[in-house]
C-alpha cells in the first residue's frame, strides 16, 4: 500500500455492517422494559432462563433446522475455527436449547423442563423494515415426556399474557395443526396431486414448490394464486385420529384459558420436525413483516440430536418487531430525564454535592453531578437540556445554613429544604 493510500485508509469512517444496527438510549429503555417484562411473566409460569452460546458447530444447525432450508443453506454466518472445526453464528436457539438439554442430562430433572432465552440471532437475509441480519429473539421451550395439549395451550397463554402486559396492539393468534409423521406425508401427497391439477394457474415459484415442498405453496401471498389455493384440501380434514384429538383438545384448553385464536389452515412450517400444534402471532404497525412470534410442537427433535425420546414445544418472538410495533402504537415510554441536577459552586459546596448525589442515588433517584464548577445560569440551562425535573442549588449560603435550594424546572419555583426534607419530598412525588 502506498503511503497516501495508507493514510486514506486510516481516515476511513466505520459504519455498522449492513443489516446490523446500534440500539441507543432512549430506545434501549424500551428494550429493557420488554425484557424485564419477559423475565417477570415467564417466571410466573415457572420458566427458568437459559443462556446458550452465540456460536455452535455448524452441524448442530444443519441437523436440527435442516440442511436444505434457506436458513442453513444460504443465511448462516459460518467460519472455520483455528482447530478446523466449522462453526456458525446461531440463526435460532431451539437447536442449542435441545443440545443443552441433552448435554446436561436434563431428562433427569422434574419434567417438563421449561426454559426461556433472550438474545441475538444471525441470518444473512435481505434487510428491510423489521428484518435484520442481527436480530433479537425472546423464546421459550418446554421439553419432557408429555405432549399433553394443556402444555401447548399454556405456552400460548404465556406469550399472549406477555403481549397483553406490554399492551401490544392488535395481537392476532393464528392456530393450526400440521399433523404428524403418520398423517402429514399422506396429506402432502394429496396436496401435491391436487396442485398438479391446477399447476397452470400458479406462478413459477409455486410450480417449483409442488415438487420441492408443496406445503409452502400455502404460504403464497400472490394475489393471482389466492382463488386457486382456497380450493385445495385442508390438513385439518386429513389428520389421523390422534392428531385430530390433540388439536381439538388444544383448542378446548385455549378456550378454558380465555385465549382467542383464529384457525388458519394455511399456517405451515417448512421444517420436517415440526408437528401438530403450529401458531403464529401478528401485530399492528409492521407492514409486510408483521409476524412477531412463531411457534409449534417439535416432538422428536431431541432424538434427532442423539438425545432420549422427548416431546417439545416452543416459540420465538422477534423482539425487534415487537419493539417496532410498540413504538408505532405510542406504547414506548417517554424518555426518562434526570430527577435532579446538582448545580454547585465552590469547594465546600462540591463536597456537599458529592455526598448529596450519593445519598439521592442510593434512594434510587437519577442524579447529574457536573464534574466541574459552572455558573448557576449555565448549570440551570444544562439541567433543562437534560430534561431534569429539579435543580438542587448548592452554594456557600446553602452549605452554611444546611438549607438547600430546590428549583422546579417546569415552573421555575424555588423552595428551601434540608436534606431529609428533600428526600421526603422526592419520595412523595
Ligand atoms: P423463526 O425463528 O423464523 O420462526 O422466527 C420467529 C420470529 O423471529 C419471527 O416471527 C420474527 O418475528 C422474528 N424474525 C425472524 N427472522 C428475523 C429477521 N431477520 N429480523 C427480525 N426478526 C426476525
Amino acid at each position: 500500500m502506498s503511503e497516501g493510500a495508507a493514510k486514506k485508509e486510516d481516515r476511513r469512517k466505520f459504519q455498522a455492517i449492513k443489516g446490523t444496527r446500534d440500539l441507543l438510549p432512549p430506545e434501549t429503555a424500551l428494550w429493557n422494559r420488554v425484557e424485564q417484562t419477559a423475565h417477570a411473566v415467564f417466571a410466573t409460569f415457572g420458566f427458568g432462563e437459559i443462556r446458550v452460546p452465540i456460536f455452535e458447530p455448524t452441524e448442530l444447525f444443519a441437523r436440527a433446522v435442516g440442511g436444505d432450508t434457506d436458513i442453513v443453506s444460504k443465511e448462516m454466518y459460518t467460519f472455520e475455527d483455528r482447530d478446523e472445526t466449522t462453526v456458525s453464528l446461531r440463526p435460532e436457539a431451539t437447536a442449542s436449547v435441545c443440545r443443552a438439554y441433552i448435554e446436561h442430562g436434563m431428562q433427569a430433572l422434574p419434567q417438563p423442563v421449561k426454559l426461556y432465552y433472550i438474545g441475538p440471532m444471525f441470518r444473512r437475509e435481505r434487510p428491510q423494515k423489521g428484518r435484520y441480519r442481527q436480530f433479537y429473539q425472546i423464546g421459550a421451550e418446554v421439553l419432557g415426556g408429555s405432549d399433553a395439549p394443556a402444555i401447548d395451550a399454556e405456552v400460548i397463554e404465556m406469550v399472549m399474557t406477555f403481549f397483553d402486559r406490554l399492551e401490544l396492539q392488535g395481537a392476532q393468534l393464528d392456530l393450526n395443526s400440521i399433523g404428524c409423521r403418520e398423517c402429514r406425508p399422506k396429506y402432502v401427497e394429496l396436496l401435491r396431486a391436487e396442485l398438479l391439477k391446477v399447476k397452470d394457474k400458479l406462478g413459477p415459484d409455486s410450480q417449483r414448490r409442488i415438487e420441492t415442498n408443496p406445503l409452502r405453496v400455502l404460504d403464497s401471498k400472490l394475489d393471482s394464486e389466492q382463488g386457486t389455493i382456497a380450493t385445495l384440501p385442508r390438513i385439518a380434514d386429513h389428520l389421523c385420529e390422534d392428531c385430530a384429538k390433540h388439536y381439538a383438545e388444544v383448542k378446548h384448553q385455549l378456550q378454558l384459558r380465555g385465549v382467542m385464536y383464529r384457525e388458519n389452515w394455511r399456517l405451515v412450517r417448512g421444517l420436517d420436525y415440526y408437528m401438530r400444534t403450529t401458531f403464529e402471532i401478528t401485530a399492528e404497525g409492521l407492514g409486510s413483516q408483521n409476524a412477531v412470534c412463531g411457534g409449534g410442537r417439535y416432538d422428536g427433535l431431541v432424538e434427532l440430536l442423539s438425545g432420549p425420546p422427548t416431546k417439545g414445544i416452543g416459540f420465538a418472538i422477534g423482539e425487534d418487531r415487537l419493539i417496532l410495533s410498540l413504538q408505532e402504537s405510542g406504547k414506548a415510554p417517554a424518555p426518562q430525564g434526570r430527577d435532579v441536577y446538582i448545580a454547585w459552586m465552590g469547594e465546600r459546596a462540591h463536597a456537599t454535592a458529592v455526598r448529596a448525589a450519593k445519598d439521592l442515588r442510593k434512594a434510587g433517584f437519577s442524579v447529574e453531578l457536573p464534574p466541574v464548577e459552572q455558573k448557576f445560569g449555565k448549570a440551570i440551562g444544562q439541567a433543562d437540556k437534560l430534561g431534569a425535573r429539579f435543580a438542587l442549588i448548592l452554594g456557600d449560603n446553602e452549605v452554611a445554613s444546611g438549607e438547600w435550594t430546590l428549583k422546579t424546572l417546569a415552573d421555575g419555583s424555588q423552595q428551601r429544604v434540608t436534606e431529609p426534607q428533600l428526600l421526603d419530598f422526592l419520595r412523595k412525588l
